[in-house]
């Protein structure tokens, strides 16, 4: 229950008694996710499980894993990480209770994960066995020249099934454990990132699905849940109408629609970019405000087409656009059912909101 009280309760209210599109949080930790209930978001509507990795006493089993040779030695690697990809699951679950949480499945590059620095590129090395030149070959093999047009999302899932696979068990282990501990209805949304074409889509479910029938045999019970995938990629957009047919919601990543719409890299953003954004050519920052004339047509497009093949299809927004009023404005008006973004930005995304439904009385 959130604690804020006063002006703001009474604000929020009439907040509610307005507007008509849901307002979610991105958050990562247990701690975010009291963060956006004190804010009265509504649901968790993109949770980034590669900031879970990054953790102090994980993150050596991650490389470990991701730096595998053997079959073998991944599945000890990933054995490890099981137990506290649960438990990040658990808590978060423990925070949100019943409301609706949306789980991404892994993301960025994998070489993001790797060490730089000497000393832990020694550590590492000692602990696998292997010798520093070994080692720094297998981390060299995982730097590709367009990161971000590489081996991430979806992709990773496809060619490690077995990580998504872990991550799909410790998310099924833990709303069962919450069902039985709390008698609560959690019905989990595993989300996919990076999806271009729907045959991806279908591969990684046929593999996550797998896994979950075995949780739900070895537990001896089940729950019901939701797959859904990220519209981020152009040609995802045009294809809406095929891929809404093997997913339960879109959620549409329009940072990365924006990158991959626009040709502008997100990686470089500090140098060229800030310096060709200050000179004001484009009369909104397109990754602040969604491009309405471009960028925002692919959103519309796929609206309709996920909505020709499912009508009532739930479908959300999950990059920083969901925190921006102009964005929200244009996004109540293509019927979008909610908005997720960053927890402080919550309490304006809900007014925008709200605005944004009397505007489209
Ligand atoms: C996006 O691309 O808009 C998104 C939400 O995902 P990320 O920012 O993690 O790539
Ligand atoms: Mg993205």
């Amino acid at each position: 229950k959130p604690t804020l009280g006063g002006k703001f309760t009474k604000l929020m209210e009439w907040i509610d008694e307005t507007k008509t599109m849901a307002v979610r949080a991105n958050a990562d930790t247990p701690e975010d996710a009291k963060q956006a209930l004190e804010f009265y978001a509504e649901g968790i509507g993109l949770i980034r499980t590669e900031h879970m990795f990054f953790k102090e006493g994980r993150i050596s089993s991650f490389r470990r894993m991701i730096l595998a040779e053997t079959v073998e030695e991944r599945a000890k690697a990933l054995n490890e990480i099981l137990p506290m990809q649960k438990n990040d699951f658990y808590q978060i679950y423990e925070v949100m209770g019943e409301l609706p949480v949306t789980i991404r499945l892994l993301d960025p590059p994998l070489h993001e994960f790797m060490p730089v620095k000497e000393e832990e590129i020694r550590q590492l090395a000692e602990t696998m066995s292997l010798s520093l030149e070994e080692l720094n070959g297998r981390i060299n093999e995982l730097h590709e020249v367009n990161p971000m047009l590489g081996h991430r999302g979806v992709r990773l899932g496809i060619t490690y099934p077995e990580i998504s696979r872990m991550q799909v068990r410790a998310i099924m282990e833990a709303a069962l454990e919450h069902k039985s501990d709390k008698n609560s209805d959690i019905q989990p949304e595993i989300m996919i990132p990076l999806i271009s074409d729907v045959k991806e889509l279908s591969y990684i479910k046929a593999e996550i699905e797998d896994e979950i029938q075995k949780v739900f045999i070895e537990k001896g019970k089940s729950l019901a849940y939701h797959i859904g995938t990220m519209i981020e990629v152009p040609r995802a957009a045009l294809t809406a109408d095929k891929i809404a047919e093997e997913a339960d919601f879109f959620s549409f990543g329009t940072n990365d629609l924006t990158q991959m719409g626009f040709g502008f890299s997100r990686d470089d953003s500090g140098g060229f970019i800030s310096e060709y954004m200050n000179k004001n050519i484009f009369e909104n920052g397109p990754f602040d405000t969604i491009d309405q004339e471009g960028i925002g047509q692919l959103v519309e497009m796929a609206v309709e087409r996920g909505r020709i093949t499912k009508p009532n299809f739930k479908i959300g927004i999950c990059g920083e656009h969901g925190g921006d009023p102009a964005s929200i404005e244009f996004f109540q008006r293509l019927g979008i059912n909610y908005v997720s973004c960053s927890p402080f930005r919550v309490p304006i995304a809900r007014l925008a909101a709200a605005q944004a439904a009397i505007n489209d009385r």
